[in-house]
Protein backbone atom coordinates (compact mmCIF):
# COMPACT_ATOMS: atom_id res chain seq x y z
CA UNK A 1 0.00 0.00 0.00
CA UNK A 2 1.16 3.58 -0.52
CA UNK A 3 0.82 6.06 1.14
CA UNK A 4 0.16 9.62 0.15
CA UNK A 5 3.68 11.06 -0.11
CA UNK A 6 4.91 8.01 -2.07
CA UNK A 7 5.79 6.07 1.02
CA UNK A 8 5.23 2.15 1.43
CA UNK A 9 2.88 2.04 4.62
CA UNK A 10 5.09 -0.62 6.10
CA UNK A 11 8.37 1.49 5.63
CA UNK A 12 6.07 4.44 7.32
CA UNK A 13 5.47 2.60 10.34
CA UNK A 14 8.59 1.58 11.38
CA UNK A 15 10.11 4.80 10.84
CA UNK A 16 7.41 6.23 13.22
CA UNK A 17 8.66 3.70 15.99
CA UNK A 18 11.99 4.04 15.59
CA UNK A 19 11.95 8.05 15.34
CA UNK A 20 9.97 7.85 18.32
CA UNK A 21 12.48 5.62 20.58
CA UNK A 22 15.68 7.34 18.78
CA UNK A 23 14.28 10.91 20.23
CA UNK A 24 12.34 9.85 22.94
CA UNK A 25 9.21 10.26 22.12
CA UNK A 26 7.87 6.42 23.21
CA UNK A 27 10.04 3.70 24.61
CA UNK A 28 8.82 -0.46 24.35
CA UNK A 29 7.86 -1.13 28.22
CA UNK A 30 10.13 -2.51 31.08
CA UNK A 31 12.26 -2.72 27.90
CA UNK A 32 15.71 -3.80 29.83
CA UNK A 33 13.41 -6.70 30.92
CA UNK A 34 12.71 -7.56 27.64
CA UNK A 35 9.19 -5.66 27.91
CA UNK A 36 6.12 -6.28 28.53
CA UNK A 37 3.52 -6.65 25.63
CA UNK A 38 0.94 -4.10 25.22
CA UNK A 39 2.73 -1.62 27.11
CA UNK A 40 4.76 1.23 26.40
CA UNK A 41 6.49 4.05 27.74
CA UNK A 42 6.25 8.01 27.27
CA UNK A 43 9.65 9.67 27.15
CA UNK A 44 10.60 13.24 27.54
CA UNK A 45 9.18 14.51 24.45
CA UNK A 46 6.31 11.89 24.55
CA UNK A 47 5.16 13.01 27.93
CA UNK A 48 5.50 16.97 26.44
CA UNK A 49 3.49 15.66 23.20
CA UNK A 50 0.56 13.97 25.49
CA UNK A 51 0.65 16.34 28.02
CA UNK A 52 0.20 19.28 25.48
CA UNK A 53 -2.79 17.04 23.86
CA UNK A 54 -4.40 16.69 26.96
CA UNK A 55 -4.23 20.21 27.64
CA UNK A 56 -5.58 21.07 24.31
CA UNK A 57 -8.51 18.81 25.08
CA UNK A 58 -9.07 20.14 28.40
CA UNK A 59 -9.31 23.79 26.87
CA UNK A 60 -11.55 23.52 24.10
CA UNK A 61 -14.15 20.66 26.21
CA UNK A 62 -14.13 21.81 29.99
CA UNK A 63 -12.02 25.16 30.53
CA UNK A 64 -13.90 27.11 27.76
CA UNK A 65 -17.31 26.04 28.94
CA UNK A 66 -19.74 26.72 31.27
CA UNK A 67 -21.58 23.32 31.51
CA UNK A 68 -18.41 20.85 32.44
CA UNK A 69 -17.04 18.99 35.48
CA UNK A 70 -13.55 17.06 35.76
CA UNK A 71 -13.65 14.32 37.48
CA UNK A 72 -10.74 12.28 38.53
CA UNK A 73 -11.85 8.73 39.78
CA UNK A 74 -9.79 5.91 41.24
CA UNK A 75 -8.82 3.24 38.57
CA UNK A 76 -10.01 0.37 41.28
CA UNK A 77 -13.64 -0.23 42.03
CA UNK A 78 -16.14 -1.92 44.07
CA UNK A 79 -16.40 -5.32 41.64
CA UNK A 80 -19.98 -4.46 41.76
CA UNK A 81 -19.97 -1.95 39.57
CA UNK A 82 -18.89 -4.18 36.91
CA UNK A 83 -21.18 -6.69 37.26
CA UNK A 84 -23.76 -4.14 37.09
CA UNK A 85 -22.89 -2.92 33.79
CA UNK A 86 -22.11 -6.60 32.15
CA UNK A 87 -18.11 -5.76 31.82
CA UNK A 88 -17.86 -9.09 34.26
CA UNK A 89 -20.29 -11.29 31.80
CA UNK A 90 -20.37 -9.63 28.81
CA UNK A 91 -16.72 -7.52 28.40
CA UNK A 92 -14.76 -10.12 26.42
CA UNK A 93 -13.37 -10.96 22.74
CA UNK A 94 -13.67 -14.19 21.26
CA UNK A 95 -10.50 -16.22 21.01
CA UNK A 96 -8.77 -18.80 19.50
CA UNK A 97 -5.99 -21.03 20.03
CA UNK A 98 -3.76 -22.72 17.50
CA UNK A 99 -3.07 -26.17 18.44
CA UNK A 100 0.19 -26.92 16.90
CA UNK A 101 2.36 -23.72 18.13
CA UNK A 102 -0.23 -22.90 20.93
CA UNK A 103 -0.31 -19.03 19.91
CA UNK A 104 -3.70 -17.31 20.40
CA UNK A 105 -5.28 -15.51 18.68
CA UNK A 106 -8.48 -12.56 18.35
CA UNK A 107 -11.09 -14.92 16.19
CA UNK A 108 -12.17 -11.76 14.69
CA UNK A 109 -8.92 -9.80 13.90
CA UNK A 110 -7.25 -13.28 12.64
CA UNK A 111 -10.42 -13.57 9.88
CA UNK A 112 -10.04 -10.29 9.08
CA UNK A 113 -6.14 -10.17 8.53
CA UNK A 114 -6.86 -13.11 6.36
CA UNK A 115 -9.38 -10.68 4.09
CA UNK A 116 -12.21 -12.14 5.33
CA UNK A 117 -15.69 -10.14 5.52
CA UNK A 118 -18.83 -10.13 7.55
CA UNK A 119 -16.81 -10.71 10.52
CA UNK A 120 -18.69 -7.78 12.70
CA UNK A 121 -21.35 -8.95 14.93
CA UNK A 122 -20.68 -12.88 14.38
CA UNK A 123 -21.90 -15.07 17.40
CA UNK A 124 -19.32 -17.64 19.13
CA UNK A 125 -21.17 -20.40 16.91
CA UNK A 126 -20.78 -18.46 13.92
CA UNK A 127 -17.06 -18.61 14.48
CA UNK A 128 -16.66 -21.80 15.21
CA UNK A 129 -18.31 -22.95 11.97
CA UNK A 130 -16.08 -20.89 10.53
CA UNK A 131 -12.70 -22.09 11.80
CA UNK A 132 -13.99 -25.56 11.44
CA UNK A 133 -15.08 -25.04 8.02
CA UNK A 134 -12.74 -23.20 6.59
CA UNK A 135 -9.49 -24.91 5.29
CA UNK A 136 -8.00 -21.69 4.32
CA UNK A 137 -7.95 -19.98 7.80
CA UNK A 138 -4.40 -20.61 8.63
CA UNK A 139 -2.34 -19.73 11.69
CA UNK A 140 -0.54 -16.81 10.66
CA UNK A 141 2.13 -18.01 12.89
CA UNK A 142 2.97 -21.16 12.01
CA UNK A 143 1.01 -21.87 9.09
CA UNK A 144 -0.84 -24.64 10.78
CA UNK A 145 -4.66 -25.15 10.49
CA UNK A 146 -6.28 -27.03 13.21
CA UNK A 147 -8.10 -24.74 15.67
CA UNK A 148 -9.12 -24.88 18.96
CA UNK A 149 -13.02 -24.02 19.54
CA UNK A 150 -13.73 -20.49 19.84
CA UNK A 151 -14.42 -18.70 23.63
CA UNK A 152 -15.07 -15.80 24.80
CA UNK A 153 -12.44 -14.42 26.59
CA UNK A 154 -13.25 -11.66 29.14
CA UNK A 155 -10.84 -8.50 28.54
CA UNK A 156 -10.51 -7.16 32.28
CA UNK A 157 -7.51 -7.40 34.63
CA UNK A 158 -8.53 -8.49 37.56
CA UNK A 159 -6.58 -8.13 41.37
CA UNK A 160 -7.40 -8.66 44.74
CA UNK A 161 -7.39 -5.81 47.01
CA UNK A 162 -6.34 -6.32 51.07
CA UNK A 163 -5.12 -8.99 52.54
CA UNK A 164 -7.54 -11.61 52.24
CA UNK A 165 -7.49 -14.06 49.60
CA UNK A 166 -11.67 -14.80 49.27
CA UNK A 167 -14.13 -13.60 46.25
CA UNK A 168 -15.13 -10.89 48.16
CA UNK A 169 -11.74 -8.92 47.43
CA UNK A 170 -11.78 -9.30 44.01
CA UNK A 171 -11.47 -5.78 42.10
CA UNK A 172 -10.34 -5.49 38.22
CA UNK A 173 -8.80 -2.21 36.72
CA UNK A 174 -11.14 -0.19 34.65
CA UNK A 175 -10.92 -1.02 31.52
CA UNK A 176 -12.82 2.38 30.97
CA UNK A 177 -12.60 5.78 32.55
CA UNK A 178 -16.09 6.20 31.86
CA UNK A 179 -17.96 4.06 34.83
CA UNK A 180 -16.11 6.14 37.26
CA UNK A 181 -18.34 9.32 35.97
CA UNK A 182 -21.73 7.11 36.56
CA UNK A 183 -21.14 6.25 39.68
CA UNK A 184 -19.99 9.65 40.81
CA UNK A 185 -23.11 11.20 38.98
CA UNK A 186 -24.96 12.02 42.11
CA UNK A 187 -21.85 13.35 44.07
CA UNK A 188 -21.68 15.34 41.02
CA UNK A 189 -25.51 16.82 40.90
CA UNK A 190 -25.13 17.07 44.86
CA UNK A 191 -22.00 19.09 45.07
CA UNK A 192 -22.00 21.30 41.97
CA UNK A 193 -25.85 21.57 41.31
CA UNK A 194 -25.60 21.77 37.61
CA UNK A 195 -28.02 22.73 35.56
CA UNK A 196 -29.37 20.46 32.37
CA UNK A 197 -27.72 20.18 30.15
CA UNK A 198 -24.32 18.75 31.32
CA UNK A 199 -21.20 17.40 31.04
CA UNK A 200 -18.76 15.46 33.35
CA UNK A 201 -15.15 14.68 31.88
CA UNK A 202 -12.47 12.82 33.25
CA UNK A 203 -8.67 11.90 31.77
CA UNK A 204 -7.46 8.59 32.96
CA UNK A 205 -5.87 5.22 32.62
CA UNK A 206 -7.55 2.04 31.47
CA UNK A 207 -6.56 -1.26 31.39
CA UNK A 208 -7.74 -3.91 28.61
CA UNK A 209 -5.97 -7.92 28.74
CA UNK A 210 -5.69 -7.85 24.98
CA UNK A 211 -5.47 -10.81 23.49
CA UNK A 212 -2.93 -9.57 21.01
CA UNK A 213 -2.17 -6.05 21.83
CA UNK A 214 0.23 -5.20 18.24
CA UNK A 215 0.66 -1.65 15.89
CA UNK A 216 3.00 -0.09 18.60
CA UNK A 217 0.59 2.24 20.27
CA UNK A 218 -2.42 1.52 18.75
CA UNK A 219 -3.78 -1.58 20.61
CA UNK A 220 -2.30 -1.70 24.30
CA UNK A 221 -3.06 -3.45 27.21
CA UNK A 222 -2.79 -0.59 29.57
CA UNK A 223 -3.99 2.65 27.55
CA UNK A 224 -5.49 6.31 28.28
CA UNK A 225 -8.59 7.34 27.99
CA UNK A 226 -10.06 11.04 27.31
CA UNK A 227 -14.07 10.46 28.05
CA UNK A 228 -16.75 12.52 28.34
CA UNK A 229 -20.09 11.69 29.39
CA UNK A 230 -23.14 14.53 28.43
CA UNK A 231 -26.10 14.14 30.12
CA UNK A 232 -29.38 15.39 28.24
CA UNK A 233 -32.92 15.50 28.42
CA UNK A 234 -34.02 12.31 26.82
CA UNK A 235 -36.09 14.21 24.29
CA UNK A 236 -32.97 15.96 22.81
CA UNK A 237 -30.57 13.53 22.24
CA UNK A 238 -30.49 13.71 18.46
CA UNK A 239 -29.48 17.28 18.03
CA UNK A 240 -26.90 16.97 20.77
CA UNK A 241 -25.44 13.87 19.12
CA UNK A 242 -25.29 16.31 15.75
CA UNK A 243 -23.46 18.58 17.56
CA UNK A 244 -20.85 16.40 19.42
CA UNK A 245 -20.10 15.02 16.00
CA UNK A 246 -19.10 18.06 15.14
CA UNK A 247 -17.21 19.22 18.08
CA UNK A 248 -14.97 16.36 17.65
CA UNK A 249 -14.21 17.16 14.31
CA UNK A 250 -13.11 20.64 14.92
CA UNK A 251 -10.73 19.67 17.88
CA UNK A 252 -9.08 16.96 15.39
CA UNK A 253 -8.34 19.44 13.00
CA UNK A 254 -7.38 22.10 15.50
CA UNK A 255 -4.22 19.38 17.13
CA UNK A 256 -2.66 18.53 13.38
CA UNK A 257 -4.86 15.26 12.19
CA UNK A 258 -4.46 15.11 8.89
CA UNK A 259 -8.56 15.23 8.01
CA UNK A 260 -8.00 13.41 4.74
CA UNK A 261 -7.38 10.20 6.72
CA UNK A 262 -10.64 10.70 8.71
CA UNK A 263 -13.27 8.96 8.32
CA UNK A 264 -17.02 9.05 10.37
CA UNK A 265 -18.05 5.67 9.89
CA UNK A 266 -22.27 5.53 10.96
CA UNK A 267 -22.32 1.81 13.02
CA UNK A 268 -25.27 -0.32 11.53
CA UNK A 269 -27.78 -1.40 13.48
CA UNK A 270 -26.82 -5.06 13.96
CA UNK A 271 -23.21 -3.71 15.22
CA UNK A 272 -23.89 -1.35 17.90
CA UNK A 273 -24.46 -2.31 21.27
CA UNK A 274 -28.11 -3.08 22.06
CA UNK A 275 -28.60 0.39 24.22
CA UNK A 276 -27.64 2.82 21.82
CA UNK A 277 -29.62 3.71 19.13
CA UNK A 278 -26.77 5.84 17.03
CA UNK A 279 -22.76 5.22 17.30
CA UNK A 280 -20.37 6.93 15.12
CA UNK A 281 -16.62 5.66 14.99
CA UNK A 282 -13.89 7.96 14.34
CA UNK A 283 -11.50 5.98 11.74
CA UNK A 284 -8.00 6.87 11.05
CA UNK A 285 -6.43 5.64 8.05
CA UNK A 286 -3.23 4.52 9.84
CA UNK A 287 -0.11 3.23 7.93
CA UNK A 288 -1.50 -0.75 8.76
CA UNK A 289 -5.13 0.22 7.76
CA UNK A 290 -8.23 2.11 8.18
CA UNK A 291 -8.99 1.83 12.39
CA UNK A 292 -11.19 2.97 15.17
CA UNK A 293 -9.75 6.64 16.86
CA UNK A 294 -12.75 7.49 18.40
CA UNK A 295 -15.78 6.66 19.37
CA UNK A 296 -19.18 8.75 19.61
CA UNK A 297 -22.37 7.04 21.29
CA UNK A 298 -25.32 7.72 22.10
CA UNK A 299 -25.99 5.15 24.99
CA UNK A 300 -29.59 6.23 26.43
CA UNK A 301 -30.17 6.13 30.13
CA UNK A 302 -28.15 2.42 30.02
CA UNK A 303 -25.57 3.30 32.44
CA UNK A 304 -27.03 5.68 35.26
CA UNK A 305 -30.29 2.61 35.15
CA UNK A 306 -27.92 -0.13 35.78
CA UNK A 307 -26.28 1.11 38.79
CA UNK A 308 -29.40 2.68 40.22
CA UNK A 309 -30.88 -0.79 40.14
CA UNK A 310 -27.20 -2.47 41.29
CA UNK A 311 -26.79 0.15 43.98
CA UNK A 312 -30.38 0.70 45.42
CA UNK A 313 -29.55 4.51 44.44
CA UNK A 314 -31.65 6.90 42.51
CA UNK A 315 -29.71 8.05 40.06
CA UNK A 316 -32.19 10.91 38.28
CA UNK A 317 -32.36 14.57 37.78
CA UNK A 318 -35.05 16.81 39.42
CA UNK A 319 -35.50 19.96 36.92
CA UNK A 320 -37.17 22.36 39.06
CA UNK A 321 -39.32 24.22 36.05
CA UNK A 322 -42.29 26.83 36.54
CA UNK A 323 -44.92 24.77 36.49
CA UNK A 324 -43.40 22.44 39.39
CA UNK A 325 -40.45 19.52 39.27
CA UNK A 326 -39.93 17.40 36.51
CA UNK A 327 -37.59 13.65 37.22
CA UNK A 328 -36.03 12.23 34.97
CA UNK A 329 -32.90 10.03 34.09
CA UNK A 330 -30.94 11.80 32.23
CA UNK A 331 -30.21 10.02 28.68
CA UNK A 332 -26.19 10.08 28.01
CA UNK A 333 -23.95 10.87 24.87
CA UNK A 334 -20.26 9.81 25.02
CA UNK A 335 -17.56 11.80 22.82
CA UNK A 336 -14.86 8.66 23.91
CA UNK A 337 -11.09 9.58 22.43
CA UNK A 338 -7.96 7.11 23.08
CA UNK A 339 -5.28 9.22 23.88
CA UNK A 340 -2.61 6.61 22.78
CA UNK A 341 -4.04 6.25 19.37
CA UNK A 342 -3.99 10.05 19.21
CA UNK A 343 -0.75 10.37 19.21
CA UNK A 344 -0.35 7.71 17.11
CA UNK A 345 -2.41 9.61 14.69
CA UNK A 346 -0.31 12.53 14.80
CA UNK A 347 2.85 10.93 14.37
CA UNK A 348 1.50 9.70 11.27
CA UNK A 349 -0.34 12.90 9.82
CA UNK A 350 2.71 14.88 10.60
CA UNK A 351 6.00 12.66 9.26
CA UNK A 352 7.69 14.22 6.30
CA UNK A 353 10.83 13.50 4.13
CA UNK A 354 11.84 16.28 1.59
CA UNK A 355 15.72 17.55 0.59
CA UNK A 356 16.39 20.57 1.90
CA UNK A 357 20.03 22.09 1.44
CA UNK A 358 20.26 19.11 -1.05
CA UNK A 359 20.27 16.98 2.29
CA UNK A 360 17.54 14.59 2.77
CA UNK A 361 15.84 15.21 5.93
CA UNK A 362 13.13 13.77 8.28
CA UNK A 363 10.80 16.19 10.08
CA UNK A 364 7.55 16.47 12.59
CA UNK A 365 5.59 19.44 10.57
CA UNK A 366 3.53 19.09 14.31
CA UNK A 367 0.98 22.11 15.08
CA UNK A 368 3.01 24.33 17.17
CA UNK A 369 0.62 24.38 20.05
CA UNK A 370 1.18 20.18 21.03
CA UNK A 371 5.10 20.54 19.41
CA UNK A 372 7.07 19.17 22.45
CA UNK A 373 9.47 22.28 21.82
CA UNK A 374 7.84 25.29 20.41
CA UNK A 375 11.37 27.01 20.55
CA UNK A 376 14.92 25.71 20.31
CA UNK A 377 17.47 28.58 21.46
CA UNK A 378 20.71 28.56 19.95
CA UNK A 379 24.34 30.32 20.21
CA UNK A 380 25.96 30.14 16.83
CA UNK A 381 28.86 29.09 17.68
CA UNK A 382 29.31 27.14 21.27
CA UNK A 383 32.78 27.89 21.84
CA UNK A 384 32.45 31.95 21.69
CA UNK A 385 31.47 32.96 25.62
CA UNK A 386 30.08 36.20 24.43
CA UNK A 387 27.29 34.36 21.96
CA UNK A 388 26.48 31.75 24.82
CA UNK A 389 26.03 34.34 26.91
CA UNK A 390 23.52 36.47 25.05
CA UNK A 391 21.56 33.20 23.62
CA UNK A 392 21.44 31.83 27.67
CA UNK A 393 20.04 35.39 28.67
CA UNK A 394 17.75 34.91 25.55
CA UNK A 395 16.60 31.30 26.58
CA UNK A 396 15.57 32.29 30.06
CA UNK A 397 13.07 35.24 28.85
CA UNK A 398 11.30 32.80 26.25
CA UNK A 399 11.28 30.19 29.12
CA UNK A 400 9.52 31.94 31.74
CA UNK A 401 7.21 33.26 28.94
CA UNK A 402 6.66 29.95 26.61
CA UNK A 403 7.70 27.07 28.97
CA UNK A 404 8.47 24.11 26.59
CA UNK A 405 11.40 26.33 25.24
CA UNK A 406 15.02 24.16 24.79
CA UNK A 407 18.53 25.60 25.16
CA UNK A 408 20.71 23.39 22.54
CA UNK A 409 23.98 24.06 21.49
CA UNK A 410 25.12 20.40 20.65
CA UNK A 411 27.25 20.10 17.16
CA UNK A 412 26.88 22.43 14.78
CA UNK A 413 23.98 24.65 13.38
CA UNK A 414 22.89 22.71 10.87
CA UNK A 415 23.44 19.48 13.07
CA UNK A 416 21.22 21.42 15.37
CA UNK A 417 18.30 22.09 12.89
CA UNK A 418 18.09 18.48 11.81
CA UNK A 419 17.54 17.47 15.47
CA UNK A 420 15.04 20.26 15.98
CA UNK A 421 13.25 19.64 13.08
CA UNK A 422 12.74 15.41 14.04
CA UNK A 423 11.40 16.43 16.52
CA UNK A 424 9.02 18.57 15.53
CA UNK A 425 10.21 21.84 16.86
CA UNK A 426 8.65 25.12 14.60
CA UNK A 427 10.95 27.59 15.07
CA UNK A 428 14.78 27.93 15.70
CA UNK A 429 16.61 31.28 17.48
CA UNK A 430 20.38 31.76 16.79
CA UNK A 431 21.98 34.16 18.08
CA UNK A 432 24.87 35.56 16.01
CA UNK A 433 27.65 37.91 15.91
CA UNK A 434 25.53 40.99 14.31
CA UNK A 435 23.12 39.74 17.34
CA UNK A 436 25.86 41.54 20.02
CA UNK A 437 25.97 44.71 17.54
CA UNK A 438 22.31 45.21 16.63
CA UNK A 439 20.02 42.94 19.64
CA UNK A 440 18.20 41.08 16.47
CA UNK A 441 18.32 37.19 16.35
CA UNK A 442 17.85 34.44 13.25
CA UNK A 443 14.26 33.10 13.66
CA UNK A 444 13.96 30.39 11.26
CA UNK A 445 10.72 28.04 10.38
CA UNK A 446 11.31 24.23 10.46
CA UNK A 447 8.55 23.43 7.40
CA UNK A 448 10.72 25.79 4.62
CA UNK A 449 13.85 25.72 6.57
CA UNK A 450 13.48 29.71 5.60
CA UNK A 451 14.75 32.40 8.28
CA UNK A 452 13.80 35.97 9.57
CA UNK A 453 15.55 38.52 11.25
CA UNK A 454 13.44 40.07 14.45
CA UNK A 455 14.39 42.34 17.27
CA UNK A 456 15.20 40.77 20.21
CA UNK A 457 12.31 42.86 21.91
CA UNK A 458 9.86 42.28 19.75
CA UNK A 459 10.28 38.16 19.85
CA UNK A 460 8.00 37.52 22.67
CA UNK A 461 4.78 39.15 20.82
CA UNK A 462 6.07 37.58 17.89
CA UNK A 463 5.89 34.13 19.29
CA UNK A 464 2.76 35.18 21.22
CA UNK A 465 1.36 35.76 17.72
CA UNK A 466 2.66 32.46 16.47
CA UNK A 467 1.69 29.73 19.17
CA UNK A 468 -1.52 31.57 19.48
P1 LIG B 1 -11.48 -1.56 19.37
O1 LIG B 1 -12.70 -1.95 18.57
O2 LIG B 1 -10.37 -0.99 18.53
O3 LIG B 1 -11.02 -2.65 20.30
P2 LIG B 1 -13.27 -0.36 21.21
O4 LIG B 1 -14.47 -0.12 20.34
O5 LIG B 1 -13.27 -1.53 22.12
O6 LIG B 1 -11.94 -0.36 20.32
P3 LIG B 1 -13.97 1.65 23.09
O7 LIG B 1 -14.40 0.67 24.10
O8 LIG B 1 -15.02 2.43 22.35
O9 LIG B 1 -12.98 0.95 22.04
O10 LIG B 1 -12.91 2.64 23.77
C1 LIG B 1 -12.90 4.03 23.54
C2 LIG B 1 -11.57 4.48 22.93
O11 LIG B 1 -10.47 4.00 23.70
C3 LIG B 1 -11.32 3.92 21.53
O12 LIG B 1 -11.96 4.71 20.55
C4 LIG B 1 -9.82 3.99 21.43
O13 LIG B 1 -9.40 5.29 21.08
C5 LIG B 1 -9.36 3.72 22.85
N1 LIG B 1 -8.95 2.31 23.01
C6 LIG B 1 -9.74 1.24 23.21
N2 LIG B 1 -9.03 0.11 23.33
C7 LIG B 1 -7.73 0.49 23.22
C8 LIG B 1 -6.49 -0.23 23.30
N3 LIG B 1 -6.45 -1.54 23.52
N4 LIG B 1 -5.34 0.47 23.16
C9 LIG B 1 -5.36 1.81 22.94
N5 LIG B 1 -6.49 2.53 22.87
C10 LIG B 1 -7.67 1.89 23.01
Amino acid sequence: MKDFNGMENQDLMQKIVSLAKRRGFVFQGSEIYGGLAGTYDYGPLGTLLKNNIKDSWLKKFVHSRTDMYLLDAAILMNQNVWKATGHVDHFSDPMVECLKCNKRFRADQLLKDLGKTGVDGMTIEQFNNKFKSGDDIICLNCKAKNWSEVRQFNMMLQTKVGASEDSAATSYLRPETAQGIFVNFKNVLDSMNPKMPFGIAQIGKAFRNEITPRDFIFRLRELEQMEIEYFVKPSEWSNHFEYWKDEIMEWMESVGLDMKKVYSVEIGDGDRAHYSARTIDFEFEYPFGQKELYGLAYRGDFDLSRHADGSGQKLQYVDQGEEGSEVFVPHVIEPSFGLDRTVLAILTSSYREDTLGEEPRVYLALNPKIAPYKIAVSPLLKNKPELVEKSKDLFGILKSEFENVVFDDNGNIGKRYRRQDEIGTPFCVVVDFESLDDDSVTVRFRDTGSQQRIKISELNSYFKEKLA
